[in-house]
């Protein structure tokens, strides 16, 4: 009997299987009620050469069962222990229960799931494959606005969904909710402390959130891996799915790895700042400031963790107790919001000393962003008077000074300084009349 439901729970895996031809990804779905005794289905798994990692999750439409599942692998001829997924439930998906473990690494031939107890709703467990073809998202880094209106801090280059996502499918468009944001929350992934291919974990995330929980897209609207690599998820002005259920009027960031233990390093913090920065100051925002969030009904930082959100006692909470972003990471915040109000690009602004004389009629700073070789282009007036140019650091520390008389012409000054770290600079002019500030970004 128990071979026999078995080979129906395989014929069943094969026909969902072909529902994924886009990407390597397995379903299984698997009938506990139908195993009678048995509790566990067994599937035969030959993982591609040289895979990073295999992304393991499952779900089930009926959330009233309280059912635990666990999996196993056969490595070299032997079960490993049985491993508990944990679940998740979520107030955007109410009917759903979806199942989390930690990503796989190392080889494996087989794959066992069981579930606790029989119940009538199907199961389906997922493996989610990287595609090998996507391997550097390094190189794939782009600039996404060139327009900073008000604020001088430019958003750095992002790895943007089609960089990171191997399908059509991650771009497919759907309804998407916007909001303005008033509070930035910061989140850990819990995962991914160390990775050769951080777009594929980009892409696992996606495809947890999408297939496994059911949601539309990437929770997050911003996401960092360790190496300092900005990664476009929702993107800017979309309401995500990330903070408890509280998301109207969020944006949320998620530092890739788990910061419960450690502690992230500094490109990864780095990229945080400059992603806030620009964040904050484009929307009016004050870094080292609080006011009231309406879905959670809580006065927030204006960069906040989600774990502030955990007091709320609003109608649309719909978790609790969650540590995230991880104490070490939480407890950077303080410091990271000071950083970022005194990043100089939040405290220039470009003003005319006389507002009826401007001498300088055109400043360009191009290309921008760049790989360290750029020029500025300026055109005076007649009688600008004296000019200084200087190039200041994100801190705000002046790297180059370059003094003179302008007269009416057009005046452009080559730089080459690819000896400068990857970051966002400032190219300042100042004339007897005004003071102008451009951000450029420099990339490795
Ligand atoms: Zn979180």
């Amino acid at each position: 009997m128990k071979r026999l439901l078995f080979v129906f729970v395989v014929f069943l895996s094969l026909l969902s299987s072909s529902a994924f031809s886009q990407s390597n990804n397995q379903e299984f779905r698997v009938s506990f009620s139908k195993l009678l005794k048995a509790s566990s289905a067994e599937f035969v798994f030959q993982p591609p050469d040289g895979f990073s990692f295999i992304g393991i999750s499952a779900y089930c439409m009926d959330n009233t069962q309280d059912v635990t599942v666990h999996y196993r692998l056969k490595r070299m001829g032997s079960w490993t222990p049985w491993i508990a997924f944990w679940l998740f439930t979520d107030g955007d998906t109410p009917d759903r229960v979806s199942f989390e473990a930690p990503p796989v690494t190392g080889e494996f031939s087989a794959i066992q799931f069981k579930a606790s107890k029989s119940i009538n709703e199907e199961i389906v467990f997922r493996l989610f494959i990287p595609d090998p073809k996507i391997k550097n998202s390094a190189n794939c880094l782009e600039a996404i606005s060139d327009n900073p209106g008000e604020c001088s801090c430019l958003i750095p280059d992002v790895c943007r969904k089609e960089c990171w996502c191997s399908s059509d499918a991650c771009s497919e468009p759907y309804e998407a909710t916007l909001t303005e944001s008033t509070h930035i929350i910061i989140h850990h992934s819990a995962g991914h402390n160390s990775s050769d291919d951080y777009a594929a974990v980009v892409a696992y995330y996606w495809d947890l959130h999408v297939n496994t929980n059911g949601w539309d897209d990437i929770g997050y609207n911003w996401l960092i891996d360790p190496n300092g690599v900005i990664y476009e998820g929702r993107g800017d002005g979309v309401q995500g799915a990330h903070f408890s259920c509280m998301n109207w009027e969020t944006t949320g960031i998620c530092m890739i790895g788990n910061y419960v233990y450690a502690t992230p390093g500094e490109a990864s913090l780095q990229s945080l700042r400059n992603l806030l920065a620009w964040e904050v100051c484009s929307k009016d925002l004050d870094p080292l400031g609080s006011k009231f969030h309406s879905s959670s009904e809580l006065d927030l930082f204006i960069i906040s963790g989600h774990l502030d959100g955990n007091n709320s006692q609003s109608d649309h909470s719909c978790a609790k107790g969650t540590v995230c972003p991880g104490d070490q990471l939480y407890k950077l915040l303080p410091e990271i919001r000071t950083d970022v109000a005194s990043l100089a690009c939040m405290n220039i602004d470009s003003t005319a000393f006389e507002s009826d004389y401007i001498s300088i009629n055109q400043f360009l700073v191009f290309p921008n962003p760049c790989r360290g070789e750029f020029s500025i282009s300026l055109i005076f007036k007649e009688n600008a008077g004296h000019y200084c140019i200087e190039i200041l650091d994100a801190i705000g520390r002046i790297i180059y000074e370059k003094r003179g008389t302008a007269y009416k012409e057009d005046m452009l000054f080559p730089f080459d300084r690819r000896d400068l770290l990857p970051g966002q600079y400032l190219v300042k002019v100042t004339t007897d009349q005004e003071i102008v500030v451009k951000a450029i970004i420099l990339n490795r």
